[in-house]
């Protein structure tokens, strides 16, 4: 079956099942949503951990290369990329596949988990997560409480982009609360709670938090299922490509000139000691530390999400 967009720019096509698959059941999906930055791999990792059950993780990132991906703790090689757009709005297509491809298997994972790009709309995602043998369980919205007012007082896209993962979370994690005092968690919290006022909102730092986020069920209804403005335009993504070890002097040069507008970088980079460093700028925040899954992890080029 072939769906076209009103706009005709996109042709969406669809593999209906002619039966139910897994003999009709659902297998719950958990959006994750938030702004670049906002820890969603690292809740990944720490929900991975702290769980036996066998989760299906998605991850996508708007740009050709899945930093995110390579670090996720790879759970029986259940990590799925999604690269080269954002699937709220560029990749709708990839986002089916995805699911198509789950569809196949002769046992469904207990749950689905997408990484959505950081700057994805989940409500735009949602309608796409509710596919035969699928349901959406919750959209987990992440909020940096380091960066969440900068970006709001940033230019209107940014703002926007930060706004509608707000609104559209059932479950609100702020995140990063080592970073910032008090006043700063109560002014954030607050602002959030004014945007959203029915979501269930939680501290990362509690355990209960992260254990939690796995079956947490739907907290309300996704009423509004549309199709969003699509923020990814008014992004660019550049990669600088890094050809095999660099110096630490040469890393810190290369970071100092990206430009102004850099909202995001991220890598895994070598330098001259053979060490693999994980390289992560998000907005004025720079973090360049030693990788721990070292070992077993590639490096990449530096991908740069700038904004227009
Ligand atoms: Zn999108």
């Amino acid at each position: 079956m072939k769906l076209s967009n009103d706009d005709m720019d996109e042709e969406i096509s669809i593999v209906e099942p002619v039966y139910a698959p897994w003999d009709g059941r659902r297998v719950p999906v958990t959006l994750l949503g938030g702004y670049l930055g906002a820890g969603k791999t690292t809740l990944i990792n720490e929900m991975l951990a702290r769980t036996d059950v066998p989760i299906a993780v998605m991850v996508n990132d708007v740009g050709d290369i899945n930093v995110d991906a390579e670090l996720i703790a790879r759970q029986d090689g259940d990590t799925m990329d999604l690269t080269g757009g954002c699937v709220c709005c560029s990749l709708k297509n990839g986002f089916l596949e995805a699911f198509d491809q789950l569809r196949k298997r002769d046992i469904p994972p207990e749950h689905v988990v997408v990484e959505l790009s950081g700057i994805a709309n989940p409500a735009s995602a949602a309608g796409f997560a509710s596919t035969p043998g699928f349901m959406l369980d919750s959209i987990v919205t992440l909020v940096d409480l380091d960066q969440f007012l900068r970006w709001e007082d940033e230019s209107s896209v940014v703002a926007d982009a930060v706004r509608a993962q707000v609104i559209s979370g059932d479950v609100i994690v702020f995140t990063k609360r080592d970073l910032v005092d008090e006043a700063q968690t109560t002014a954030v919290t607050e602002r959030v709670k004014m945007l959203a006022p029915d979501a269930t909102t939680v501290l990362a730092d509690s355990v209960h938090s992260i254990a939690g986020l796995v079956n947490l069920g739907a907290r309300r209804p996704v009423k509004d299922i549309g199709q969003g403005d699509s923020l990814f335009d008014q992004h660019q993504t550049s990669v600088i490509e890094i050809g095999g070890t660099i110096s630490r002097a040469e890393l810190d040069s290369l970071l100092d000139e990206l430009p102004n507008e850099t909202v995001r970088a991220k890598g895994i980079v070598q330098i001259e000691t053979g060490e693999v460093l994980l390289v992560q700028v998000v907005g004025n925040r720079r973090n360049v530390e030693p990788l721990p899954m070292a070992e077993t992890t590639n490096t990449t080029d530096l991908v740069v999400i700038t904004v227009a």
